[in-house]
This record gives structure tokens, sequence and C-alpha cells, in this order.
């Protein structure tokens, strides 16, 4: 469970409970690639030849090995250059196992990509996804997504705050007063933190999904000042998060503040798990949520197909696949620009009749210079379908009629 590998088997066929080639065959499908070495007595060659067939055993040795540095270590040796020379190491972060088309997988992917945290995907189609569920004993239809930490321990079906708790993010604040409170750690939030705590203010800043904010989520900002070559969201979000804690600002992620009232000279925030913190500065800058789009089947197909400003996460998943994009202005444009790396094509759908009053230049132009991108002008979403997850979206073109695309 902990993802770690082993080299070699060195096992004694006369073992109490079970014998050493019985291990070695329970073993084989664990670890395909470490080598298998029994140790036998006269009596057991036979047992042992065989074994090289049942157990690919590759090595037997008789007992007694001495002395070692002639009947051990070279043996040894050789089969664990052999094993070294094809050694890949493994991935050694969270892994999260789950169904690419649930919403519950989403979500944990989105929590730790947004929050910095790398992570392995493993698609439960895949062998070893399953594998890793029968040891786990989850049932894997029910009991999905499953996240694996390093050192061994596992959460089912976990909610943001249960990650957050293990992977050592603070949601309670360390004291119950403080000069400067922050709701929301956006961009303003995050700068906001960093004026105060230099200024030698006590900061709190509370944010509820990731600090970033909405700019954490682009793939590409090349409008901000001091970034010539452009940046990342996520990229931004970790230098400002580390100049922030720098000054000694308290983060708090995942909370929301819940509501705010006035005890003068305090104010005092209520958080989402029922505690307060008081301050004599409280800066709101919960910036502004999607707006959703409101057509049948689009909220039952949230996280199984259809996204909202998801193209760090997704982005990967949908190798050599068809991607509609809806929206023509800078979001849709970098994610856009953005998926196009991965899919076969990406089409933006765009109510209006061009992109040239929502969009920014520089990005009209990459666009325009990147072939597997089509733009469908005076296109909107009115329908989408799917059983388990998208399959159909029905698209009213106002230039001309209705076109459905699958
Ligand atoms: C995909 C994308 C790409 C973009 N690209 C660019 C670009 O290239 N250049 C550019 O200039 N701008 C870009 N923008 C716009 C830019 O990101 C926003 O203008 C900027 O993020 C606004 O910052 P903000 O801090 O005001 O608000 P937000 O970024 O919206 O942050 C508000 C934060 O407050 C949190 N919050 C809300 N309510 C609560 C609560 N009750 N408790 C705790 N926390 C709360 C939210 O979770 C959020 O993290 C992009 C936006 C998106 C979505």
């Amino acid at each position: 469970m902990r993802n770690e590998s082993v080299a070699l088997f060195l096992v004694d066929q006369r073992m109490p409970q079970m014998s050493g080639i019985e291990l070695l065959e329970q073993a084989m499908p664990m670890f395909p690639n470490a080598q298998r070495v029994l140790l036998t007595a006269y009596a057991d060659t036979d047992a042992a030849i065989r074994a090289i067939n049942s157990a690919r055993l590759q090595y037997y040795l008789l007992k007694p090995w001495d002395p070692p540095e002639e009947k051990l270590y070279p043996v040894l040796n050789d089969l664990l250059d052999d094993w070294l020379a094809s050694f890949r190491p493994p991935f050694e972060g969270i892994r999260v196992v789950g169904n690419r088309w649930s919403p519950q997988s989403h979500q944990v992917k989105d929590f730790l990509a947004r929050n910095q945290i790398p992570y392995q995907w493993l698609d439960i189609e895949l062998q070893e996804a399953k594998q890793l569920v029968t040891y786990a004993e989850s049932d894997c239809k029910a009991q999905l997504p499953l996240v694996l930490f390093p050192d061994g321990e596992r959460l089912v079906k976990p909610s943001n705050v249960q990650i957050a708790e293990k992977i050592g993010l603070r949601t309670q604040a360390e004291r119950p007063f403080y000069d400067l409170l922050i709701v929301g750690g956006g961009p303003a939030g995050l700068a906001a933190a960093v004026y105060g705590a230099s200024e030698g203010l006590s900061t709190v800043m509370i944010e509820r999904e990731a600090p970033g904010g909405q700019a954490g989520s682009s793939s590409r900002i090349e409008n901000y000042l001091g970034f010539p070559s452009g940046l990342s969201g996520g990229d931004l979000a970790r230098r400002a998060v580390a100049q922030a804690r720098r000054f000694g600002v308290e983060i708090l992620t995942p909370q929301e503040a819940k509501g705010v009232r006035i005890e003068d000279p305090y104010r005092i925030v209520s958080l989402a798990d029922g505690s307060e913190i008081s301050c004599h500065a409280l800066l709101i800058a919960t910036g502004v949520s999607y707006r959703k789009l409101d057509v049948p089947g689009m909220d039952r197909l949230y996280g199984a197909g259809v996204y909202y400003g998801a193209a760090m996460t997704e982005a990967i998943a949908c190798k050599g696949e068809e991607v509609y994009v809806v929206g023509g202005a800078n979001s849709a444009g970098q994610a856009a620009m953005h998926f196009s790396k991965y899919a076969e094509h990406v089409t933006m759908l765009v109510r209006g009749e061009s992109l040239t009053k929502s969009m920014s230049q520089y990005l009209i132009d990459q666009i325009e210079s990147t072939p597997n991108i089509t733009v469908r002008p005076c296109c909107s979403v009115v329908e989408v379908h799917g059983e388990t997850s998208l399959e159909k979206i029905v698209v009213a073109d106002s230039s001309r009629k209705l076109a459905v695309a699958r």
C-alpha cells in the first residue's frame, strides 16, 4: 500500500505455515519485477526445480551457504545488478484511485491540484488501480475515490477537510484575535495579506477552496506585471503564499467565513466549523463565483464530463479527445489553448459574433495560429446528455439551425 519496491526475495523453503515456494507464488503478482531466490536443503531440490516455472524462481541456493563471500553474496550481487538495470522508481507521493466520470474523484483531484499537492491519478479501469482497491479492501464501485498516502494511510471518499488535515494544511486559527483578518485568498486577499503583515500587523487569511482564487485556476497568465514570459496561476499562487508566510501570515484553508458581527471596536467572523475569530480590521476579498450554465442536464453531469474552469485538472485526461469550451472571454481562451496541447481538437462555442469584443488580442492571436482549435461564433449550448457521463451536447447556432455534437 505504500508503493514501495522490493528488489529481491530471499526465502527459505522450510518455514512454518507456508513453504517458500507458496510465498513466492503469492508475492509474484504484487512484485513482478523482484528477483526470487529460494534457500533449499538437498532434499528440496526437486521442488526448487519445479518452482523455476511455478514461481518464476531465478535461483536456488543449497544450504549451508558458507562461506557467504563465495556462495551467497556473488549470486545476490548479480541478481541485484540485473534488477537495478531495469528498475524504475515508483511514484512516492499521494495516489488517487477513482472513476474518471465521478464528481467526487474530480473534487479530490481539483482540491489537490489547486493546493499544489502533486498526486498520481489511477483510473479504476487500470489493472494497477483495481489491484490497489483489492488490497485496500474497499468496494470498487461504492467506495471510490480512494486516496493513498505515502505513509501507508488511506482515506475513502474523503472530504476536502479530511485531506487537508492529512497533508498538514491548517484550518484552525492559532489565536482568538488578529489585527487584520482577510476573507478570500485570491490575488486581492493574498496581496492584502502581504502588505498587512509586512507592516507588522498580526494577519490571518481565510480561504474556502485554495489560495490563488480564480487566478489559481489559470493555465497561463501573460499580462501580470513583472512576469514577461507569463506564469501559471498555480505558480503565481505558490509564490504569493510563500511571500505571505514569510511575513508571518496565518493561512486557514479550506475554511469558510459564514458570518460577521460587530462588537465595537472588534469585528467578529464566524467560520464554517463553528469557531469565531475577532479582529480590528476585516478585509473582504471574496471575488466572484462562476456563472453556471443553466441548461437541462448540466447539474446532473457536473464532474462527469462537464466542468467549470477545470483545465489544469482535466486536460491530461483528454488526450486525443474532443473538447468543447463554452465562452468567448479570456478564461475560455486560456482553457482552449491549454486543452489544445492534449486534446485531438478543441471547439470554442461563443455566443457573440466574434472573439474581439470579449477576449484580449494576445489570446485571439494565439488561438488563430493553433490549428486544432475551431471557434464557432453565434453558438450556445442548449442541452447536454449522457447516461453516466457526458455523451452529447446540443448546440444552437443562431446564424443557422440547431446542430448536435457528439
Ligand atoms: C481561468 C481564469 C484565467 C484568468 N486569467 C487571467 C489573466 O490571464 N490575467 C488577468 O489579469 N486576470 C485573469 N483572470 C482573472 C483574475 O483571476 C481575477 O480577476 C482575480 O483572480 C480576482 O482576484 P480576487 O482576489 O479579487 O478574487 P478571486 O480570485 O475570485 O478570489 C476570491 C477568493 O475568495 C474565496 N472565498 C469566497 N467566499 C469565501 C468565504 N465566504 N470564505 C472564505 N473564502 C471565500 C474564494 O474561494 C476565492 O479563492 C482569470 C480568471 C480565471 C478564472
